[in-house]
């Protein structure tokens, strides 16, 4: 059974429930946002199913509720920030507006954030670069929970990454968004809650043997997706990450966290390029022709589309919240 609601009842919860433990407004407004943003797009398992992890974090103390981002202007097109536990939305969306100035200026520009309590979805995080006009890309780390592949011990995080582009004719901008990991840890968590299978190929169990009960995975190791290919990817983004931020890799995130059931301290980066100084104004038009023949084959679509569909869809109709996630929701906004 499940409860409908508008966006923005989504959206005022989540904004009490941080109000309640005292989270400043800068944090809870931009989490809250995020939040509804991927409620919007269909994305459950970085939705309100997140929310009682914040708080857990700040009431754990692993979150600093009013914390401001440091943020420095490192090199004409480099910026870092350092997010002083604060939710990671806050530290997003204030270096954005640096990171895509200097993006303007110098036609390329890189972000990096360390001490950055993150584990929501990363298209919205790139999506405006793409609105204004830049490709974009994103990585984020996460405490290990993946193996390498070959290996049996967790060393990465679920280490996704995001990509998104401007597109013609008012279109909103491709992003393809993705973990690392076979299967999102949040994906698993939700089939654990629910009694479904996690596809094939998702982890370990603790005995080291692959399986398909999301619950033994969650407590053996999951696999990075496309064997060594995949656990490239992971290795690259935590490089690109806790490398690059001078923060924590994976497995330092894991040695650091309180197991609270919130977020871990994490890191992210950024690259935002501008187009019109490379491929010139016919940029977008060519983009164009190629989605067109994509979208021409066959049953073939754009990364992003179903999530599109979702966000006119529930801008209409609204979102449907699981029961007992909605009670507690309730209570933690101060309305059970
Ligand atoms: P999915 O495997 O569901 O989707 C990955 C991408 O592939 C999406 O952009 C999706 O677009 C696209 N896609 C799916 N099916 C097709 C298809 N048939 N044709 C073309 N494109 C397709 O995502 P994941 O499970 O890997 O990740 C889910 C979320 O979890 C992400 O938002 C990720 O950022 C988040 N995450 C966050 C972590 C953190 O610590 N912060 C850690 C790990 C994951 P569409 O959405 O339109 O289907």
């Amino acid at each position: 059974m499940s409860a409908t609601i508008s966006l923005e009842e989504c959206r005022a919860l989540a904004f009490e429930a941080f109000s309640n433990v005292g989270v400043c407004r800068p944090q809870a407004e931009e989490t809250a946002d995020h939040i509804t943003r991927a409620e919007a797009d269909g994305c459950k398992s970085h939705g309100l199913f997140r929310l009682p992890g914040f708080i857990a974090s700040v009431r754990s103390g692993s979150a600093d509720p009013q914390a401001e981002p440091d943020i420095v202007d490192a090199a004409p097109g480099l910026v870092a920030i350092d997010g002083r536990r604060c939710f990671a939305p806050l530290s997003v969306a204030r270096g954005r507006v640096l990171l895509a100035a200097k993006a303007r200026s110098q036609g390329i520009a890189c972000m990096t954030i360390r001490n950055s309590l993150n584990f929501s979805a990363l298209w919205p995080d790139i999506e405006p670069l793409a609105e204004q006009g830049f490709v974009a890309f994103t990585f984020i780390n996460s405490q290990s929970f993946v193996a390498p592949a070959g290996g049996t011990k967790a060393l990465f995080g679920t280490n996704p990454m995001a990509f998104a582009c401007p597109r013609g004719d008012g279109k909103a901008p491709m992003a393809f968004d993705q973990a690392s990991a076979a299967t999102a840890r949040g994906e698993l968590q939700i089939a654990a809650r629910d009694g479904h299978e996690a596809p094939p190929g998702s982890g370990l169990g603790p005995d080291g043997q692959p399986t398909i009960d999301p619950s033994e995975i969650l407590k053996g190791v999951q696999l990075p997706f496309g064997g060594y290919k995949g656990s490239a990817i992971a290795l690259m983004v935590d490089l690109m990450t806790g490398g690059l931020s001078g923060g924590f890799f994976g497995y330092e995130s894991r040695a650091a966290y309180n197991d609270d059931g919130g977020p871990a301290n994490t890191c992210q980066s950024f690259i935002a390029i501008d187009p019109l100084r490379l491929a010139g104004p016919g940029f977008r038009a060519h983009v164009e022709a190629l989605f067109e023949r994509l979208l021409a084959d066959g049953d073939a679509r754009l990364p992003g589309d179903r999530r599109l569909a979702n966000r006119a869809r529930t801008a209409e109709e609204g979102i449907t919240v699981e029961d007992r996630l909605y009670a507690t929701v309730r209570e933690l906004a101060g309305r059970g």
